[in-house]
């Protein structure tokens, strides 16, 4: 973990408190303190809680890996609190929403492994034997074969792991699905049963990602830097051919924004091929050249990456096409 290090005036706050200052490495003991907050009820659960965590965490130097392994990151966590006999439910929702995910970024197929219990661990077997059925039989039900990792759960929990694999066969781990019944215990996180008694709710860590600067660098790989128009970070660049075209470059790129395009304009004294040659290098998907003749037919000429045609085409027919591209593919109609 990375401690903070204070000035003289927090160093006695401190010392009163009795407390080092820590960057968060995790967002799950935080997410119990929300549960914790005020009494909650059978009725109350599930309970599911979602953040875009940013997390820190001091990894040795070795370990570090471009984008794939970095000291300071964004988790797409969520912590569902429930009662045991909704682990199965809350299973197989969370991997209907992952798989849907996963298609939207472009990945279709992937793997499901299942850790079950390792000798040293937390809870009664009877626990254990409830939570390795529902993770199997939502599986299942989803429609999943799973491989075994026998005796690979965490102390606290089985857990389901789900493994993509890329366009060219490379597989990566991303999504995890884990059952705790130790955290909620330890922090004392409580609701109130049917019984009127209180009882431990059960806690799923969920990632569908795992962060998003590792899942940037996977989609980087699998795309092969081409990534799809709707997630692509420039998505359009506008290029001048003679300068007397800049008013019209500028007017386009104008136009592209509000509709909510990522656009750039290059109005760079070069020549054509040289700017064409570079956005295409840099992978922007579609480049659109302007010059006299388009200024005057209200045109563009339309090169998109990977093609050796170009198209000349009007302004507002582009527009509604590229409109509809740079939707993601849940919202198209
Ligand atoms: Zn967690």
């Amino acid at each position: 973990m990375f401690i903070v290090e204070v000035d003289e005036e927090h160093a006695r706050e401190k010392a009163k408190q009795g407390a080092d200052y820590y960057l968060k490495p995790m967002n799950c003991p935080c997410h119990v303190q929300i549960f914790n907050q005020g009494m909650k009820s059978y009725r109350d659960l599930p309970l599911r809680m979602a953040e875009f965590g940013s997390c820190n965490r001091y990894e040795p130097s070795g370990a570090l890996h471009g984008i794939m392994r970095v000291r300071g990151f964004t988790q797409d966590d969520a912590h569902i609190f429930c009662r045991e006999a909704q682990i199965e439910d809350e299973t197989k929702q969370f991997i209907e929403l992952l798989s849907a995910v996963y298609k939207d970024l472009g990945f279709e197929k992937f793997r499901v492994k299942f850790s079950d219990r390792p000798d040293t661990r937390a809870g009664s077997d009877a626990v254990w034997d409830k939570a390795e059925a529902a993770l199997k039989s939502a599986t299942e039900a989803a429609g999943y074969a799973y491989e075994l990792n026998p005796g690979e759960g965490a102390f606290y929990g089985p857990k389901l792991e789900f493994v993509l694999t890329d366009a060219i066969g490379r597989d990566w781990q991303c999504g995890t699905l884990q059952v705790d019944f130790v955290l909620p215990d330890r922090l004392d996180a409580t609701y109130i049963g049917e019984d009127g008694a209180k009882h431990r709710p059960v806690m799923l860590h969920r990632a569908i990602l795992g962060s998003f600067e590792r899942f940037i660098g996977i989609l980087i790989e699998n795309f092969s830097g081409r990534l799809p128009f709707w997630l692509a970070p420039r998505q359009v660049v506008v290029a001048s051919i003679v300068s007397e075209a800049d008013g019209f470059v500028d007017e386009i790129v104008a136009l592209l924004k509000k509709h909510g395009l990522k656009v750039e304009a290059d109005k760079r004294n070069e020549k054509i091929n040289y700017k064409i040659r570079e956005h295409s290098t840099g992978k922007v998907p579609v480049i659109l050249a302007v010059g006299r003749k388009e200024m005057e037919d209200r045109t563009v000429t339309v090169r998109r990456l990977g093609e050796s045609e170009t198209q000349v085409r009007s302004i507002s027919d582009l527009l509604a096409e590229l409109a509809l591209e740079a939707t993601p593919p849940d919202l198209r109609a």
